[in-house]
């Protein structure tokens, strides 16, 4: 067997489309692809403004921009997260504060948070894990009572919704003043690095597309709105070519197909494993209520480090790749070289006991029923020879 973890998914269009973007004669940034895919995006959230960027990486960093973050400034995050969630707020000065995990499910607890903002604290920010909402409406209404910004990182979310109050569904990403998404080549759509940001707060649309174009206001003369743009604010080149646009364009048109896919995997993941939490050896992914997921990710979580590393090396022997997530970011080298650390139980838990397996648009189920046979079976003989 060889099964990898990730194999990136290609509608077929996506040369198609680079190829008129070549023939267009303009492959550098903001041209007519990163026009149609914005417009997919400013559709699909309801919003005004998205911003197509090189990455989930660069739309943080804008985000840390949009919200003025400065030295003495302090963001509360989750610790179990991916280095860049923290990384775009650390590079303002700002003071990262890491809030535990929710017990049930590996995201930022909402009821961890009042105690950690001080007068110094500007925002929060949120990862909705394998794309599953955090409590939106617990955390919203926090953050309007104390004036914090709210950044959501969803670059595992695209697709995923969250069931307000009232029954309807509302799109994650469009809960922040800003979110940020990935189409780095694990996520649902890709372009093999890739990201956007989506602008929920109207008063950060002209100054997100300056700071996205070199600190100058080059998108607006492009419309003809000026007639020479100049240096303004700071900012960085965050926008890609349009080369990465029209492969991304591709995927936005087959996005529903390929989460649609997803889900048939994760929910058939979710039933060849049930016997193996009903006889207590993992436990399965808990889904709340309110969020409606888009099938990024499917996770077990065994009882200890150990049982979760023998049963990574059972798998990586037997020619299935699955891996673990992640290293919390409290107890990096870097944040404790800076940082006292507070002790953020759940997010050990999380962190020593979450396997990730294969998912990806062409699993078969032939391989995804010989993946769960093989968790079955290491549980079976792991219980004859130790007794655990
Ligand atoms: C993938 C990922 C990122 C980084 O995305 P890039 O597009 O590679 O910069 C950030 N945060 C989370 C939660 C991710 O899963």
């Amino acid at each position: 067997m060889n099964i990898p973890f990730n194999k990136p998914y290609l509608t077929g269009a996506e040369t198609t489309y680079i190829n008129d973007a070549v023939k267009n004669g303009h492959i550098s940034g903001n041209g007519t692809y990163t026009q149609r895919c914005q417009v997919f995006f400013e559709e699909h959230f309801g919003v005004q403004k998205c911003l197509l960027t090189t990455s989930c990486t660069d739309a943080l960093e804008m985000a840390a921009l949009l919200f003025d973050i400065k030295p003495g400034d302090e963001v509360i995050m989750p610790s179990y997260t991916f280095v860049s969630t923290a990384l775009a707020f650390d590079r303002q000065g700002a003071k990262v504060v890491f809030a535990d995990c929710r017990p049930d499910y590996p995201v930022i607890d909402e009821n961890a948070i009042e105690a950690l903002i001080t007068p110094n604290t500007k925002a929060i920010v949120v990862v909705h894990y394998a794309g599953i909402a955090c409590n939106m409406e617990a955390i919203t209404a926090l953050a309007a009572k104390y004036g914090l910004w709210l950044a959501e990182d969803a670059a595992m979310a695209i697709g995923s919704t969250y069931k307000l109050a009232d029954g309807s569904q509302k799109a994650l990403g469009t809960f922040g003043h800003l979110a940020c998404f990935s189409f780095h080549e694990t996520k649902n759509i890709q372009c093999g690095e890739g990201g956007l940001l989506v602008i929920n707060h109207e008063a950060f649309v002209q100054r997100a597309e300056i700071l996205w174009e070199k600190g100058t206001n080059r998108a607006a003369f492009k419309r003809g709105e000026s007639h020479s743009y100049g240096w303004l604010d700071t900012g960085s080149s965050f926008l890609p070519s349009d080369m990465t646009a029209a492969f991304l364009f591709a995927q936005t048109q087959h996005a529903g197909q390929i989460i649609q896919r997803r889900l048939q995997i994760w929910h058939l993941y979710h039933s060849l494993l049930e016997e193996a939490e009903t006889n207590g050896f993992i436990t399965r992914p808990y889904v709340p209520e309110y969020a409606n997921h888009n099938g990024h990710t499917y996770y077990i979580l065994c009882s200890s480090k150990s049982i979760r590393d023998s049963l990574i090396a059972y798998l990586n022997a037997a020619g299935v790749n699955a891996v673990f997530h992640y290293l919390p970011l409290h107890q990096s080298a870097y944040y404790r070289a800076k940082f006292s650390v507070a002790e953020l139980p759940n997010t050990l838990h999380f962190s020593e006991n979450l396997l990730r397996l294969p998912l990806y648009y062409e699993l078969d189920e032939s391989q995804l029923k010989s993946i769960c046979t093989l968790v079955n079976e290491f549980f079976k003989m792991a219980g004859l020879i130790s007794g655990f």
